[in-house]
């Protein structure tokens, strides 16, 4: 959202209430006259500024669990600018009806907050520590999760800042403070308990004040009936402007002595990171299974669970460990096959086992080619496929960890157990538009990747992809895919095969020629069918129906509820053109601008 917002000519960033005052009295504060800032206490909030009878009036606009932006016990709407409409045409609270948007003075940008330029630098230094990533996979980790990695590190920065001191007794505080300078408004912020409690602690002619902040049920964080906040950076950056009930406002922050956090940082890590409890919007903690915050979904041991792909043990390949010796085969004695099957196919069946490996065990899939000496076929088929598989590695894509010849020919590959998409999706209908447009972005990720491999895969559709988590997609079955050339992008095929053809491009059916952007067809397809919950495409259709159905410039209608935008990027992913038709290039940056824009 925060994106698509900085667009609007009457949204001014990051300003204080006093700031957004003096811009109104500036227009002349028309009844009505109103403009749209940030939020200074609430993450993903914003505030909405009004003038009327020579007043201002400012009304908090909520980011709530559902994701939904309402002025507090207002209704609510998909995005602020939906609430400034319907605040236009119904005053529902407010002072007045929202008249005449107060517009940015000329060359003015919208003001940014002394967090989002630490951002960055935080979010890539967390990734890179927590997660032990480098190179692509630190970068791919970044461009997936930034949404819940922003928050996440929203409600952790203020370790990072020289304000806060960790956990000190109040004497260590008051020394701190006396030492040095004793310029009054010296403040720090020292850790209270381990309930995420704090105190601030203000030097005020020569005495220190220690204010309790203290987090009440929903989370916000605020000094005894003072305002609210999401973050303890958001408070400091308040009472640094304004006292508000403090003796003094906060000037100088103590510096903490060198090293301290970081080391408590390392402890962390050695130690296990717990990962912080989030607590976002309005209402109570919200612990549903797909929501605001990666980290609340707490598994009944205390473990947070595996909410982020890189927390799983498929993000990377088990090969990226040096330790680990590289092989396409895999050594039957260090295979263990589960009972109960993960699936089934013409070629056998696919069950779930364990690989022991030098140092650690993992859990597989294996995909078991059934003994039969008639088809064999069916074996080059499986043998064609580890082959593709092989030469891939990302964390998108299910990874195939070696072949096993033994009593059956095996394929061992990273398990994926939730299954497929549409599955997953047909017993999951309470499972959110931002859940399905992160694992839909995340297939384009994988898909993007295998476009710059020059791979097609031709079998793109829900039931390929395979989750790992209900927030983690894998493209799986590569048993049609090819490598193509970098010159002539495309596979020809020798004639009509046992194909999907409700997937396939009209380029495909007609000329048999597959290529990225008939991939790209097939992601169209693939976005529907997430979007309707795992319903069949073209329901009831016979192919050649389908077919005559695209030449006649026919496509699928929306699925119900289906945002608008994503509609559209399918109707571009089933541009008739091939030429026209985007590649994974173009898809993956545009699923990925509106995923940040309804998570962030
Ligand atoms: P298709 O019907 O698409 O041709 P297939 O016969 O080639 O499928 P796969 O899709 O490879 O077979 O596997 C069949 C089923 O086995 C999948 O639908 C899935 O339920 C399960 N399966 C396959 N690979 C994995 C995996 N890596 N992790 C977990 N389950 C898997």
């Amino acid at each position: 959202m925060a994106d698509s917002v900085n667009t609007l000519p009457f949204f001014y960033g990051n300003i204080t209430r006093e700031d957004a005052e003096d811009y109104l009295r500036q227009a002349g504060m028309g009844n009505g006259l109103y403009l749209l800032r940030q939020s200074r206490n609430y993450l993903g909030g914003f505030a909405l500024s009004v003038s009327y009878s020579g007043r201002c009036y400012h009304y908090t606009i909520e980011r709530e669990p559902s994701e939904m932006y309402a002025i507090a016990g207002g209704k609510s709407h998909r995005n602020p600018v939906d609430v400034i409409d319907y605040h236009s045409q119904e005053m529902d609270g407010l002072v007045c009806l929202l008249k005449k948007p107060c517009n940015r003075p000329r060359n003015m940008q919208p003001k940014v907050g002394p967090f989002e330029d630490l951002k960055e630098k935080l979010i890539r230094e967390y990734v890179k520590q927590t997660w032990n990533l480098q190179g692509a996979a630190l970068e791919q980790a970044i461009i997936s999760q930034r949404p819940q990695l922003e928050k996440l590190i929203a409600t952790t920065a203020h370790e990072k800042m020289p304000w806060f001191h960790g956990i000190i007794t109040r004497e260590d505080s008051e020394s701190r403070l006396q030492n040095g300078s004793r310029t009054n408004g010296k403040f720090l912020i020292r850790q209270r308990d381990t309930n995420g409690s704090y105190a601030l602690c203000l030097l005020h002619e020569g005495q220190v004040m220690h204010y309790r902040i203290d987090r009440d049920r929903t989370g916000k964080l605020s000094i005894p009936d003072g305002k609210k906040f999401d973050t303890l950076w958001q408070l400091v950056e308040h009472y640094s402007y304004k006292p508000d009930g403090l003796l003094r406002v906060l000037t100088h922050p103590c510096q903490r002595p060198d090293g301290e956090i970081s080391k408590n940082a390392h402890n962390k890590l050695m130690h296990g990171y717990r990962k912080p409890v989030i607590y976002i919007g309005r209402g109570s903690r919200h612990n549903t299974t797909d929501n605001l915050n990666p980290y609340e979904t707490r598994l009944p041991n205390n473990q947070a669970a595996k909410a982020m792909p890189m927390d799983t043990e498929v993000y990377e390949s088990p090969y990226a460990d040096p330790d680990e010796l590289r092989s396409s085969t895999v050594d039957r004695s260090h295979l263990f096959l589960e009972d109960g099957e993960l699936g089934s196919g013409n070629f056998g069946t696919v069950m779930k086992g364990i690989y022991k490996m030098r140092k650690t065990e993992k859990s597989v899939a294996v995909k078991i080619l059934k003994n039969d000496d008639n088809n064999p076929s069916v074996r080059e088929e499986m043998l064609r496929e580890a082959n593709v598989m092989q030469q891939l590695d990302n964390p998108y894509i299910v990874r195939m960890i070696g072949i096993c010849e033994a009593e059956n020919l095996m394929l061992v590959m990273e398990l994926a157990e939730l299954g497929p998409l549409n599955k997953f999706l047909q017993k999951n209908k309470q499972t959110s538009i931002k859940n399905l447009t992160e694992l839909v972005h995340q297939v384009s990720m994988g898909m993007k990747y295998l476009e710059e491999h020059n791979f097609v895969h031709r079998d793109l559709a829900a039931r390929n992809v395979l989750l790992v988590t209900q927030h983690y997609a894998k493209i799986s079955d590569f048993g049609l895919s090819k490598a193509v050339g970098e010159d002539q992008n495309y596979y020809k095929a020798k004639g009509h095969g046992k194909w999907p053809v409700k997937w396939y491009a009209p380029e495909c059916i007609n000329y048999f020629k597959f290529s990225s952007k008939s991939d790209v067809w097939s992601f169209g397809v693939l976005m529907w069918e997430a979007y309707s919950y795992g319903q069949k495409p073209y329901k009831g259709m016979k192919g050649n129906d389908v077919l005559q159905m695209i030449e006649s410039g026919k496509r699928m209608d929306a699925p119900l509820n289906c945002p608008p935008e994503m509609y559209d990027l399918m109707r571009t992913c089933w541009e008739y053109k091939a030429d026209i038709r985007p590649g994974f290039a173009v898809v993956e940056p545009r699923l990925r601008e509106y995923y940040y824009d309804i998570a962030q």
